[in-house]
């Protein structure tokens, strides 16, 4: 039964038109979305200025993009053939323990499962009695990463996403969008109308002077936050202070040796310097703090670390971190930058874009706006975005680093008694927990705790249990397994041409 409007935001009226403004990444995964899986019951139209243009940026994803492809009916083959993409295991985190110090974080398991605790027990049991080596030995996406080996076999489904071109796969959804009735309108917005009542957004008044209305509209207009904070002024909770850079410079260069699966993350003096390989190009960029680098700074320490020829100029982004209060308000979702954002460390953006159209599908006002909904959808947004936030902030507080003033800050810092919570429990049981339906499970909390140099006091007293030949055993075996399957895999990039081309 259709809840009853309770306040001046819900109302009965049915939602029969949908206005995205915006069309970068989170724009075009929105209307391929809605105009795909409802667009029988809705008229959906973007408006997009290509004066404008969209960030650029934002090459790298997790694997859950899959789901998102799978909803869409999207193959694999036919994606990465169109954005020029190479596969992606994980990410190398270089620098960030210390400086000459490095890990990789993998999208696999590490071990396998295992009765009452975790593999990192009898991981770390076998560390004291100096019969393992490294953990990711036990990982075969980690393994895999490491000797650049990868396919998608029938019977073995290793956990991978991609390095994508952005512009590309806008495109690419752009005509999933068209092919299901989407109505493109190019154009700048110059004015956002409200209706005087309720306040909710009346329509878009572009340079044109045409006028778009819509009943519901989703602000995808990037880090100019045009409907939601400029119009709506939904407010912004500001996380600076535990994720302190605040710009980036980016630069693509002409590709140099044959692509890797996994993005490089290089820790440098006040930030951190990307490297993502397309099968076309290579994707570079500086993220760091303003505060202790400036952009000429920026620029310099970037193109000195660039290998092969710049395809583009260097171009600087600014950003604060933080979140939108609340990312659906009154008539109108914010999908993507204009939501909130967190640095591209574990590329998590286009993930929260993902999360954010799947869940307004799942509650989608057919009726009309329903309070209660509309705060159930912030409210799972904020607790996943919460959880993300503190995966991030890790990586900068526990480290060794103490030789800039921005790693002695962020050695120094404190965090959110969510995180400490988690690190103090890491560092005196190794035990590690999810909360819920968190992103990052706990294979992942483990490799990002231990990589960055966090050393369990204690394991599980469960695994005594097993005598030391047993445990030696055990562990020998998972070893072998992983290097076994990574034996049997093509090189990554080989199996990425012949994978393209037999789509
Ligand atoms: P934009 O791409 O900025 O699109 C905004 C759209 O709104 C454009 O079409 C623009 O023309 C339109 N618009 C704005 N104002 C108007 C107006 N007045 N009239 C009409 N149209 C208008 N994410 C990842 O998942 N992985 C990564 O590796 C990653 N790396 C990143 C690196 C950096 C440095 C940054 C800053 C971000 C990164 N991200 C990454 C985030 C990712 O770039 C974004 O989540 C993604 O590109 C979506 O952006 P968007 O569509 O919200 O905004």
């Amino acid at each position: 039964m259709q809840k009853q409007a309770s306040n001046t935001t819900s109302s009965n009226k049915p939602i029969k038109k949908v206005v995205i403004a915006g069309g970068g990444t989170a724009g075009w995964m929105a209307a391929a979305a809605l105009t795909k899986l409802l667009g029988k019951h809705l008229e959906v139209v973007l408006v997009e200025s290509d004066q404008i243009g969209t960030v650029g940026v934002g090459e790298a994803t997790i694997p859950t993009l899959h789901i998102f492809h799978r909803l869409l009916g999207i193959k694999e083959q036919d994606v990465m053939a169109a954005t020029n993409a190479t596969f992606k295991l994980g990410i190398a985190f270089e620098n960030w323990h210390d400086v000459g110090k490095d890990y990789i974080h993998s999208f696999g398991f590490l071990g396998k499962d295992c009765w009452a605790c975790g593999f990192q027990h009898f991981w770390l049991k076998g560390q004291q009695r100096g019969i393992v080596s490294q953990i990711g030995d036990y990982c075969t996406e980690h393994l895999a990463a490491r000797e650049g080996r990868f396919a998608v076999l029938p019977n073995q489904d290793y956990n991978h996403a991609y390095h994508m071109d952005a512009t590309l796969y806008a495109k690419f959804l752009r005509a999933i969008a068209e092919q299901h009735g989407i109505t493109r309108i190019e154009g700048k917005i110059k004015e956002v109308l409200q209706h005087d009542d309720t306040g909710n957004i009346r329509g878009l008044t572009l340079e044109s002077g045409d006028v778009i209305e819509g009943d519901l509209f989703l602000d995808c207009t990037g880090f100019r936050a045009l409907l939601i904070e400029q119009t709506l002024n939904t407010g912004f909770d500001d996380w600076s202070h535990w994720l302190p850079c605040d710009s980036a410079i980016a630069v693509q260069t002409k590709t140099t040796e044959k692509p890797i699966p996994y993005t490089r993350s290089i820790a440098r003096e006040s930030g951190w310097q990307w490297r993502i390989p397309l099968q076309s190009r290579t994707g570079n960029g500086l993220v760091f703090c303003s505060k202790y680098m400036s952009d000429e700074e920026a620029k310099a320490t970037l193109m000195d670390n660039i290998e092969g020829e710049p395809l583009t100029d260097p171009r600087v982004i600014k950003f604060r971190t933080g979140s939108r209060r609340k990312t659906w308000h009154k008539n109108c979702v914010a999908i993507g930058l204009s939501s909130g954002f967190l640095e591209p460390l574990e590329s998590t953006s286009i993930h929260l874009i993902q999360r954010g159209i799947v869940r307004l599908l799942q509650m989608f006002p057919s009726q009309g706006l329903v309070e209660e909904d509309i705060n159930e959808f912030n409210e799972q947004t904020r607790t996943e975005t919460e959880n993300i936030r503190d995966f991030i902030v890790l990586h900068y507080k526990v480290t060794d680093r103490t030789d800039s003033r921005f790693w002695r800050y962020c050695k120094n810092m404190s965090v959110p008694a969510s995180l400490q919570h988690r690190i103090d429990m890491f560092d005196a049981s190794g035990k590690v927990y999810k909360h819920g339906n968190e992103l990052f499970g706990e294979s992942s909390w483990i490799q990002v705790m231990m990589g960055q140099g966090l050393a369990p006091k204690q394991y599980h007293p469960i695994v005594d249990m097993m005598e030391d030949d047993e445990l030696e055993n055990f562990l020998a075996s998972i070893k072998a397994k992983a290097k076994q399957k990574v034996a049997n895999l093509p090189d990554h990039y080989d199996f990425v041409q012949h994978y393209c081309k037999s789509k």
